[in-house]
């Protein structure tokens, strides 16, 4: 029994035929960059998430890097403001931060939610602090009303890195809606996954949602005039084909990973392994079910040599890594626990219930187990 940790040739063979004819319509339109494809998606989503406005854009990087420079473009921001971000994220979050001149403050994540809180945010807090970038790791929303009374209170920009948490939430009150813009990554892994790179802004501010086109487009709102030095930064039409399609399935899918993810906490029993907490099931999306072990490169050899996959999100804090290395010295304690012992187990709508089992069974009788006990 092999366990891929995400089988995405067959995720997406599921829509093959829809995805085939969205290809066509794009082909035949004559539209390959922006155009009606992309505007039909950008409804589509903003509705889904919403928002009332959605930028397409190249990728969940751009996402988060357009969105800070277009504050910085209406004089919200300036070089060197501090910019509040998870010490546990994946590099991008902290990327768009520095590549906007802007410096990046961690706050640590509660470790057993994996989430910051507005307590830890408030540690971080001073009087540089311009922003919040509130990430919804592994697809469950960070507690949002405290968070943004925070904020109020603070005259703090809340942007929501919703890159692994596109639908968590409720109905018309989804990731994307809560802050003062949201980035999506439709990287092709993520719950709503292109055929290549893709990312999008929502927002409920119209201007800044113009701000943003026009910075990915050049800097420019109508050909040939420039009003900004922007870059480029657009969704292509066959990208937004293929999330259109998708999208549509994107609520049964996420019922799937909620179902497996069920299973898993009621089944893995396995005193050594900590299972992922969740306060509101309705805010998980299950982008990726994340366990905790002291253990953990036994755990994954263990489960490795059963032929399952299973990943590490994140080996190495941003501010552990090379290309951070001026923080070097800085200590995040929980940040840093966590990377040393979070593990994650595949959590794919295509598994079957059979390759569900056999990850339960082989977590629960894991070798650990049988080395930490006496006989
Ligand atoms: C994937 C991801 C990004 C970056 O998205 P890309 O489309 O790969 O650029 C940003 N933030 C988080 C939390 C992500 O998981």
């Amino acid at each position: 029994m092999k366990v891929p940790f995400l089988n995405l040739k067959a995720v997406n063979e599921r829509y093959q035929q829809e995805l085939l004819e969205a290809c066509e319509r794009v082909i035949k339109s004559g539209w390959y960059i922006n155009g009606p494809e992309v505007e039909a998606f950008e409804k589509e989503f903003a509705n889904y998430c919403g928002a009332a406005a959605c930028v397409g854009v190249a990728n969940g990087l751009d996402a988060l890097r357009l969105t800070l420079s277009a504050w910085k473009v209406q004089g919200l921001l300036q070089d060197q403001d501090e910019v509040i971000v998870p010490g546990n994220t994946f590099i991008a979050t902290v990327l768009a931060i520095t590549d906007n001149n802007l410096k990046p403050v961690f706050a640590e994540p509660d470790p057993d939610s994996f989430l910051i809180t507005s307590d830890t945010v408030k540690s971080v807090i001073t009087d540089k602090s311009r922003v919040i970038i509130p990430v919804h790791l592994y697809g469950q929303l960070v507690d949002m009303p405290p968070l943004l009374e925070l904020a109020r209170q603070h005259q703090l920009l809340v942007l929501e890195d919703s890159a692994q948490a596109h639908g968590a939430g409720q109905m018309s009150k989804r990731a994307g809606s809560f802050g003062h813009a949201a980035a999506f990554s439709f990287y092709p892994g993520k719950n709503l996954g292109a055929l290549g790179d893709a990312g999008a802004v929502t927002t409920n501010d119209q201007q800044l949602a113009e701000v943003i086109r026009a910075l990915g487009n050049y800097g420019s709102q109508q050909k040939y005039i420039h009003q900004l030095q922007g870059w480029n930064s657009r969704l292509d039409a066959i990208q937004a084909a293929m999330l259109r399609v998708k999208l549509r399935y994107l609520e049964s899918d996420i019922q799937i990973r909620r179902s497996i993810a069920q299973r898993y906490l009621s089944e893995i029993t396995n005193p050594l392994i900590t299972l992922p907490y969740s306060a509101e099931p309705a805010n998980h999306v299950w982008h990726l079910f994340v366990i905790k072990a002291d253990e953990r490169s036994k755990l994954q050899q263990w489960l490795s040599d059963h032929d399952i996959e299973t990943l590490v999100h994140y080996p190495c804090a941003p501010h552990k890594q090379q290309a951070y290395k001026d923080y070097a010295d800085l200590s995040r304690p929980v940040t840093e626990m966590l990377q040393h012992q979070v593990l994650s187990l595949p959590i794919d709508p295509t598994m079957t219930d059979t390759q569900i089992n056999w990850v339960i069974e082989q977590c629960n009788k894991n070798s650990l187990q049988m080395v930490s006990c006496c006989d």
